[in-house]
C-alpha cells in the first residue's frame, strides 16, 4: 500500500506518540469513579478517536470524511476509534438512525473494537449520572451557578463581540445556594426554561463562548435512554468533553465550527481533572475543515426535507448523499476511503469537486467491473442474408469477450459469452438516415456527387461480425423502427478473417435471442447549481428536473444471473450497479453510478 500523505493531525499523533504523551495515563479519582470509565483497562499508549454522531438522521458523505479520519487514523496508528452516540438531547433520536449509523460505518470498512475484541459502542446518555456529579463539583468549587434571568435578559446580558457581556444577578450567590436551587433543577421543581445552570468563567471573556455558557437546561421530555429519569439535560459543550474524558479518548478530532469552543473544553477538564474526576492526560480537541461538495447539501434538515415531500424515494434514494444512498447508487466502500484519503485534511475552507467523488469510483471498479454490452435506447436490426450465409433464420454464432480487459499478469481474463443471430438491438443514435459529416455509423447506400450509388457503411458488431448496412423501415410518421443490414461472412472476430474487411467503427449491441429486458435508471446531479447550499439561495428551485430517467433496456446475458449490489461497465456508457432493493433476477434494474469520463468538470 502506498504511503499515506501527511496532514497536521498525522504530525500531532506521531509526535504525541514518540513522546509518550499518552503513556503515562493515570487516574487521580476513586476507583468508584474508574467504573465510569468506558476504556480504563485498555492499553494506554494507543491512541483513541472517536466518531460522535447524533442519532438523529442518516450519515451523509461529510459525516464518511469525519469517519474515515477517525477510524483511519485510530486504524493507520494502532488505536481504536469509538463509536459513540451523542444521545443526550431527548429530542427526536429513533433507534432506526442508530441502526443506519451502525450499518454505515460497517460497511464503509471500519469497526470499534479493542485488541481484546471490548466492543467500544458507546451512548452518551449513560453518563447522566456523572454528568450530573461533575456539575455539582464545579458548583461546590464555585465554577458554576444556577441563573434565573429570563432567556432574553440572558440574551441581552451577553453583550456582543468587542462589547463585554453584564454580570448575572444570580452570579455571586453562594455554592451552598446554588446547590440547592440546582437540586430543585433536577428534583423537577422548576419548569422548562425558568433556570439554567452556567458555568462561572467571566463575562468580559473576548471569546463569547466564555461568558459563562449555559451547561446544564431544564427540559421535561423522556429521553428513549432514560426514560423520565432526568428533567434537566447537559449542554452539548459540557457533554462533550465528558464523553471524551471518560472514554479516554487522546485526539477529540471535530470541524472547524467548534474551534471557538475548544477553550471551553480545556477550561471543563482543567477543573473535572485538579478535582481527580476524570484521568489524565486530558483529551485535547483539535479541529479540521468539513467536506463541501459540488452539486450537494449536507444540511440533514434539508435532505430531510427531501425526502419527506417525495422529492426523492427516501433516504437511500440514488441521487442522495447519504451514505446509505451512495451504497444504493453503487459507490464502493474503497472509493469512498480513497476519496476521503485524497480530498485530505486541513483548516482551510474549500469546496471539492463531485467529479473527484466519481474518479476514485471509476478507479476503484477500473480493475474489478466485469464489462457487459447494454443497449439503452434499443432500435432492432435485422440481418437480411443470415439465412444465406448460415443455412437458417435460426442460427446462431456463439461469441465471447473479456470480462475483464485488463487483467493483471497472470490472472485469467474471466469470458463472458453471447450469441449473435439474425436480429440483434443496436443503440438508436448509431443509426443515420442522412449521416452527418465524419458520422463512422451505420448509415444506408446513398447517391454519390457523381451520381453514383455509394454502399451503406459498414461497421463491426463488437465481439461479433463486420455488417453493412442496407436500408431502414419507417413508420407513417417517418420514425426509423428497424436497421437493415448484411452479414458479411468470415469476418468473425477472432476468426483469421476479421481483418479481412477494415471498418472504421465498432458498434454495441445486444442479440434479441439471448438479451435480457432490463429497467435502467439513468441518474443525474439532483441540483443544478454547484452549490445549492450555500446562503440565501432556494435550493428546490435548483433541482434537477432530469435528475432521472428510467429506460427499458437490453443487456447481455451475462447479465442475467447478476445479484443486488453486483456492479458492472456497460461498455462506452460508464459504470452501473443492480440495485440493492429493487433488482432481482426475473426483473433486473440498473442503476448509472458514473460516466466513464468526468462529466462535471466546468
Ligand atoms: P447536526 O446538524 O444534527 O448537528 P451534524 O452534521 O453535525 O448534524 P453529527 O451527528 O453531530 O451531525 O455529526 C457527527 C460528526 O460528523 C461530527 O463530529 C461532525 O463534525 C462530523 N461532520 C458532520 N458533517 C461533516 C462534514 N460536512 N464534513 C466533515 N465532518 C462532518
Ligand atoms: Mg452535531
Ligand atoms: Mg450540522
Amino acid at each position: 500500500e502506498a504511503a499515506k500523505p501527511s496532514n497536521f493531525l498525522r504530525q500531532i499523533i506521531e509526535s504525541d506518540l514518540s513522546h509518550g504523551v499518552h503513556a503515562q495515563k493515570h487516574w487521580a479519582g476513586s476507583p468508584g469513579d474508574a467504573a465510569h470509565h468506558a476504556a480504563a483497562a485498555v492499553d494506554p499508549a494507543k491512541i483513541r478517536t472517536r466518531f460522535p454522531p447524533e442519532p438523529n438522521g442518516y450519515l451523509h458523505v461529510g459525516h464518511a470524511k469525519s469517519i474515515c479520519l477517525n477510524f483511519g487514523l485510530a486504524r493507520d496508528y494502532g488505536g481504536v476509534c469509538h463509536l459513540r452516540f451523542d444521545d443526550t438531547n431527548p429530542e427526536k433520536e429513533d433507534q432506526e438512525y442508530v441502526d443506519s449509523i451502525i450499518d454505515a460505518v460497517r460497511w464503509l470498512g471500519f469497526d470499534w473494537k479493542d485488541p481484546d475484541g471490548h466492543e467500544n459502542l458507546y451512548y452518551a446518555s449513560n453518563y447522566f449520572g456523572f454528568m450530573y456529579r461533575a456539575a455539582e463539583y464545579l458548583i461546590e468549587t464555585g465554577n458554576a451557578y444556577v441563573d434565573e434571568q429570563t432567556p432574553e435578559e440572558m440574551r441581552a446580558n451577553r453583550g456582543d463581540f468587542g462589547k463585554p457581556g453584564v454580570d448575572s444577578p444570580y452570579r455571586n450567590c453562594t455554592p451552598a445556594e446554588n446547590l440547592a436551587r440546582f437540586r430543585e433543577m433536577r428534583d423537577g421543581k422548576l419548569p422548562d426554561g425558568a433556570a439554567v445552570l452556567r458555568a462561572r468563567i467571566d463575562m468580559g471573556h473576548p471569546n463569547i463562548n466564555l461568558r459563562d455558557p449555559a451547561i446544564y437546561r431544564i427540559k421535561h421530555a423522556e429521553h428513549h435512554n432514560t426514560g423520565n429519569q432526568w428533567c434537566i439535560y447537559p449542554m452539548y459543550t459540557f457533554a462533550h468533553p465528558i464523553e471524551d474524558a471518560l472514554e479516554c479518548i487522546t485526539h477529540s478530532i471535530c470541524t472547524l465550527e467548534f474551534e471557538d469552543q475548544r477553550p471551553f473544553y480545556d477550561w471543563l477538564l482543567d477543573r473535572l481533572g485538579e478535582g481527580g474526576l476524570i484521568a489524565r492526560p486530558q483529551p485535547r480537541q483539535y479541529e479540521f475543515a468539513r467536506l463541501n461538495l459540488t452539486y450537494v447539501i449536507t444540511s440533514k434538515r434539508k435532505l430531510k426535507h427531501l425526502v419527506d415531500s417525495g422529492i426523492v424515494s427516501g433516504w437511500d434514494d440514488p441521487r442522495m448523499p447519504t451514505i446509505v444512498g451512495l451504497r444504493r447508487r453503487g459507490y464502493t466502500p474503497a472509493s469512498i476511503q480513497m476519496f476521503c484519503e485524497r480530498i485530505g485534511v486541513t483548516k482551510d475552507y474549500s469546496w471539492i469537486d463531485y467529479g473527484t467523488l466519481e474518479g476514485c469510483l471509476r478507479e476503484d471498479l477500473e480493475s474489478k467491473a466485469h464489462r457487459a454490452m447494454a443497449v439503452l435506447d434499443p432500435l432492432p436490426l435485422t440481418l437480411t442474408n443470415w439465412a444465406e450465409v448460415f443455412g437458417s433464420d435460426g442460427h446462431v454464432e456463439a461469441c465471447s469477450l473479456p470480462a475483464l480487459p485488463h487483467a493483471h499478469e497472470g490472472q485469467a481474463v474471466p469470458e463472458r459469452h453471447f450469441t449473435l443471430g439474425r436480429e440483434v438491438w443496436i443503440e438508436r443514435e448509431d443509426f443515420a438516415e442522412v449521416p452527418p459529416k465524419g458520422y463512422k455509423r451505420l448509415y444506408p447506400p446513398r447517391l454519390g456527387a457523381d451520381g453514383q450509388m455509394l454502399p451503406g457503411n459498414t461497421v463491426r458488431l463488437k465481439g461479433g461480425y463486420v455488417i453493412e448496412c442496407t436500408g431502414c423501415e419507417k413508420d407513417a410518421g417517418g420514425h426509423v423502427t428497424r436497421v437493415l443490414a448484411t452479414v458479411v461472412p468470415d469476418t468473425k472476430s477472432g476468426t483469421p478473417g476479421a481483418d479481412s474487411v477494415k471498418v472504421k467503427a465498432a458498434i454495441t449491441w445486444v442479440g434479441v435471442q439471448d438479451g435480457v429486458q432490463a429497467e435502467v435508471r439513468l441518474y443525474d446531479r439532483l441540483f443544478t447549481d454547484a452549490q445549492p447550499d450555500a446562503g440565501g439561495k432556494d435550493f428546490l428551485a435548483l433541482l434537477n428536473p432530469d435528475s432521472l430517467k428510467v429506460v427499458t433496456a437490453y443487456v447481455e446475458p451475462s447479465l442475467a444471473v447478476a445479484q443486488p449490489d453486483d456492479k458492472f461497465q456497460f461498455e462506452r456508457f460508464g459504470y452501473f450497479v443492480a440495485d440493492r432493493v429493487d433488482h432481482s433476477t426475473s426483473r433486473p434494474v440498473f442503476n448509472k453510478i458514473t460516466g466513464l469520463k468526468d462529466s462535471w468538470a466546468k
